[in-house]
This record gives structure tokens, C-alpha cells and sequence, in this order.
């Protein structure tokens, strides 16, 4: 058997890949060119999972990280960009709002926007909770912009992320992260050798004989979990109980205009339907769960709502919603699906291998691994895929639907992190973050008015402004974002000029 790694410096071996794998090769190359080697094994036999087409904004400083230019990005990908999701039918057959990225009105005094909103709401003096936010307005307008602030301006930034197709991502990261010296082997992974006497994963064994030799094993080999499942048996937390979709449908269709810079999610009766506008077509899929509908009825959903021809036969996808006891164990870190799930209603898979790769760099060990880096590493990896899988939640519990997984959704028994924050919610209309959790308070608000929850009562200084200002309040700022977004161009317009050229055309901005 053949070892084709020089023992030189230490040796770094991601098994897999899909996105999870190429993003981490692209990092990996990126920072860690000194004293490590890079080598990626995947097996084009087995392929990719193939899905994972929407982010969120976070997406940007990984590519900033990379040195990645925004232009080329879309164009290699077939990207288009991303304001937020619209959630259709959620609360109620007919309802719609939009979880829409960035702020929701502004703060006054003390308070967030939304206890102002609360009150003039009660009293029947406001709009729904989107015409106060700038990417809401922006998004139903179909229109797009680099906004560019001044220091001193009012009125919030936009903030955005980018819808792509995952097959042209994962080549566009396999060619930067090759070109900075990372070793790709194509190959099955048959066998895996331990180390003796720690235990510790040694050594990938290919179907050709060809062994990989590591110190640290990054596993990005999907649902399977490979090394972290197959070979340590880490162990699954499911969570099952709480999001009881466990598969999915994804058919791409031609792309319909206008290009509408948002997701959009639709309710359907025993799950929901993404639609994602991407450049050459538009991605589309059901997520449902199996115990209330068959697949060749959720398929005849699917093909049955689609805005366009379809341009393939529908593909099925099962999944666990949970995740790996530990994502990291021994010398392996887990990364991507081998790491855990979480359906992708919040387009939050693709940030959770971001994460997983920055705490990768943040305890990159200098050494031995060593536990309490380990542990660390845990730690905020379960703290982070938890609060998350709340948000997620909270989408499915407060309904008002009357299909019987609807309805099973409303009994369910919540996880306590998530039952303490309505129960605040609904008694105050106080929404608190804790520590570094992705979503923030407007985030929160947004699902939780659009779900349909309402609370008893708002902070109390928002009675200190008398009707006629809280008006002008609201007023002033919907009127600000409404003409902010007039001035933006098309969505569609916009991308198509900004992808002819290198860089963003100052002309385009709005400032
Ligand atoms: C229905 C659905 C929709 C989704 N939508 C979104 C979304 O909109 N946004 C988002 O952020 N995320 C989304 N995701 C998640 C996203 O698709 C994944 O996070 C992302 O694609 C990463 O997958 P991966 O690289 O971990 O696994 P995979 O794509 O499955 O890649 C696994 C790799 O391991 C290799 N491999 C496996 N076994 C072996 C072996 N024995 N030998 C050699 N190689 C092997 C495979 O060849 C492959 O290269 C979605 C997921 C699903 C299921």
C-alpha cells in the first residue's frame, strides 16, 4: 500500500466532498498554509447530497475571508441575492409574512422598534410588522442595491446573502482550494484504520489500497458520518419529536420571472415548499413528514406547484433532524451532515459548517488535541445548533392550521430554552438573546408576530409618546424605507449588470 503524503509538516484529512468539504479545504488553504498539509478525499461514485442553494448573511464574511470577489462568486455559481425568506401560509391558510434579514424599524429612548409597533398595532394605528423593515419593503419591491451608509445616516444598512447552486459552489471552492495546494483523491473510503493505543482514527483506507494518513480527520462525508458515527459510534441526539419532517423532494424548474430576491417557504399540508430563484432556473423542493403523507403524493404536491417546467424527475432525500453527541471526538471534527441536521427552513446548514469551520481555526490544536479544547468546542457547537432548532421550532408550533400535522405541531412539549422565551414573550413582548445565538431580536419578532402570537402587553416607557407622535413614529420610518427602495433598481437588472463586471459600480450603490 502506497502512502502518498510526505510526513513533514501535519497532516490534515477532510473525508467528503460536498459543500461541507470544499468549504473547509477553501478555509484550511486559505490559513492554515503553514505546517499542515490539505488533502480531501471524495468519491464522484457516491456523489453529493446535491441541495443547500440559500444562506443567510454571514455567507459574506466567509467569502471576504477567502478573498472571494462578489461578481465572479454569482456568476461561477448562478448566484442571485437573497433579502430574506417569505413564509406563506404559516400562521394561517392565506397569511404571509417575511422573516426578512437586518433591523425592524429603529430603536427610540431605551426601547427596540417593536414595542412601539406593539402598541400602535393594539390600537389598530400600524401596518403589518414588514413595512418596517428595509429588506421586507426592499424584497416585495424586487429590488436590490449595495447600500452604502453614511456614518451619520439614519436609516439601517441592508444586509444580504445570496441564493447559488450548491453543484457550482462546491466546484468553484474545489478549484480555489486547489489552487492553494490542497491535495484532492478521488476515491471510496472502504476501511479506516485506529491507532492501537489511543484509539485515535489513523489512517483513511481507499477501495484501490491507497491509505491517508492524519493527525486530525475532518469528517464531511454527510448523513453517513463515516468516521465520527461509523468508526467512533459518537451517537445521535434526535430531535424527531420536535421537527417531525424526515424528507424531502428537490426538482429544479425554469426559471420564472420577475427574479424575486427573497426564498420563498409555503405551507403545504403535511410540511412546506422552498422555492429558491437562481440565474438558470429556479430550485424547488418539499419538505415533508412521512407519517402524514406518502412520497408519491408529496411528489404530485411538488410537481403541482412548481412556476415552471420541470427539469428533472423529482429527487428524494430522507434525513434526522439532531445532532452528533459530540462533533468532536478524538481527532475527528465533524462538519456539515455527518455533524447533524436541521430541515433547511431558515437556509441555516451552509452557516453551521461556516461556524464549524471557524471554531476549527480557533482551536486548531497546537499539538496533541487536547480535551478541554475539545470540550470548548462542544460546548458552543451544542449551544449554537440548539438555539437554532428553536427558532426553527417556533415556525411549526404557533399555528392555526387545521391539517392533523398542523395541528400535531401546536400539542408538542417544547424544549425548555424555547418554552422560557414565548412564555416572556407572550407576558411582555421582551425577547432576550443569549450569548453569541444567531438570531437576534428582530429575527424573533418577525416569526413570532407572523406566526400569529401575540403578547399581553409591551414595555410600559412606550406609553410615554402620545398617539399623535407614535404616528409620525411609524410614519417617518416606513415612509424612509419605501423611498429608500424606490430608489433601488431591479433585482434582476441590477445582478445582470453587476455580474458583467469585476467589481460593484459605485454608480449602483445608494448611499
Ligand atoms: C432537502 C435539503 C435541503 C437543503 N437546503 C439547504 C439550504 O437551502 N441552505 C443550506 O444552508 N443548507 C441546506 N441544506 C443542507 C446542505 O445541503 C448541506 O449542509 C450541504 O450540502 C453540506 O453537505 P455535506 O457536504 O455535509 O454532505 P454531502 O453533500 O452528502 O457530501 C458528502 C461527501 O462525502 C463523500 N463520501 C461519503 N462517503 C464516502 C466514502 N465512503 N468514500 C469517499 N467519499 C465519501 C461524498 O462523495 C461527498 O463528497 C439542505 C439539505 C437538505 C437535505
Amino acid at each position: 500500500m502506497a502512502d502518498p503524503m510526505p510526513r513533514s509538516s501535519r497532516n490534515m484529512v477532510i473525508a467528503g466532498g460536498g459543500t461541507a468539504g470544499w468549504m473547509t479545504a477553501a478555509a484550511l488553504a486559505r490559513f492554515c498554509r503553514q505546517g499542515w498539509t490539505i488533502t480531501l478525499v471524495e468519491s464522484d461514485e457516491i456523489g453529493t447530497v446535491g441541495v443547500g442553494e440559500a444562506t443567510i448573511p454571514m455567507i459574506r464574511l466567509f467569502n471576504q475571508a477567502l478573498g472571494i470577489d462578489e461578481a465572479e462568486f454569482l456568476r461561477e455559481t448562478q448566484g442571485t441575492w437573497k433579502l430574506g425568506i417569505e413564509f406563506d401560509g404559516w400562521g394561517a391558510p392565506g397569511e404571509r409574512y417575511m422573516h426578512a434579514f437586518g433591523q425592524v424599524g429603529r430603536g427610540l429612548g431605551l426601547l427596540p422598534f417593536h414595542h412601539y409597533w406593539l402598541r400602535a398595532h393594539a390600537a389598530g394605528r400600524a401596518g403589518p410588522l414588514g413595512d418596517y423593515a428595509l429588506n421586507a419593503v426592499a424584497a416585495r419591491a424586487g429590488r436590490f442595491a449595495h447600500v452604502e451608509r453614511a456614518a451619520d445616516s439614519v436609516l439601517p444598512p441592508m444586509p444580504y446573502a445570496f441564493h447559488f447552486d450548491a453543484g457550482l459552489y462546491a466546484a468553484y471552492l474545489r478549484r480555489y482550494a486547489q489552487g492553494r495546494g490542497v491535495v484532492r483523491i478521488e476515491g471510496r473510503i472502504e476501511h479506516v484504520e485506529r491507532d492501537g493505543e489511543s484509539g485515535d482514527v489513523a489512517a483513511l483506507v481507499l477501495a484501490d489500497g491507497v491509505r491517508v494518513a492524519g493527525d486530525l480527520f475532518v469528517d464531511c462525508s454527510g448523513f453517513r458520518g463515516l468516521l465520527i458515527e461509523g468508526v467512533l459510534e459518537t451517537g445521535f441526539e434526535d430531535w424527531g419529536h420536535w421537527l417531525p419532517c424526515d424528507r424531502a423532494l428537490a426538482v429544479p424548474c425554469d426559471r420564472a420571472d420577475p427574479l424575486i430576491p427573497y426564498t420563498r417557504a409555503t405551507a403545504r399540508a403535511a410540511g412546506w415548499q422552498w422555492r429558491i430563484p437562481l440565474r438558470h432556473r429556479t430550485g424547488n423542493g418539499y419538505v415533508f413528514s412521512s407519517a402524514h403523507i406518502g412520497e408519491d403524493e408529496a411528489a404530485s404536491v411538488l410537481l403541482a406547484n412548481l412556476d415552471g417546467a420541470p427539469q428533472a424527475e423529482p429527487r428524494l432525500l430522507k434525513f434526522r433532524a439532531g445532532k452528533r453527541r459530540k462533533a468532536w471526538n478524538r481527532n475527528v471534527v465533524a462538519i456539515g451532515l455527518a455533524s447533524g441536521f436541521l430541515e433547511p427552513l431558515e437556509s441555516t446548514s451552509i452557516h453551521l459548517i461556516q461556524s464549524g469551520i471557524t471554531r476549527l481555526l480557533d482551536f486548531l490544536p497546537n499539538g496533541p488535541v487536547m480535551d478541554v479544547d475539545r470540550d470548548a468546542y462542544n460546548r458552543l457547537t451544542d449551544f449554537e445548533i440548539e438555539r437554532i432548532r428553536d427558532f426553527v421550532i417556533l415556525h411549526y408550533v404557533a399555528n392555526r392550521r387545521d391539517d392533523p400535522f398542523w395541528a400535531a405541531q401546536r400539542g408538542m412539549v417544547l424544549p425548555e430554552s424555547l418554552a422560557f422565551r414565548l412564555d416572556l414573550f407572550r407576558a411582555s413582548g421582551r425577547i432576550i438573546r443569549e450569548g453569541d445565538e444567531l438570531f437576534d431580536v428582530p429575527g424573533w419578532i418577525q416569526v413570532m408576530m407572523g406566526q400569529g402570537l401575540v403578547p399581553e402587553r409591551w414595555h410600559p416607557l412606550a406609553d410615554a409618546l402620545s398617539d399623535d407622535h407614535l404616528d409620525q413614529f411609524l410614519s417617518t420610518v416606513t415612509d424612509a424605507f419605501t423611498r429608500d427602495a424606490a430608489r433601488m433598481p431591479g433585482h434582476a437588472d441590477y445582478l445582470e449588470r453587476f455580474c458583467a463586471v469585476s467589481s460593484i459600480p459605485s454608480q449602483s450603490s445608494i448611499a
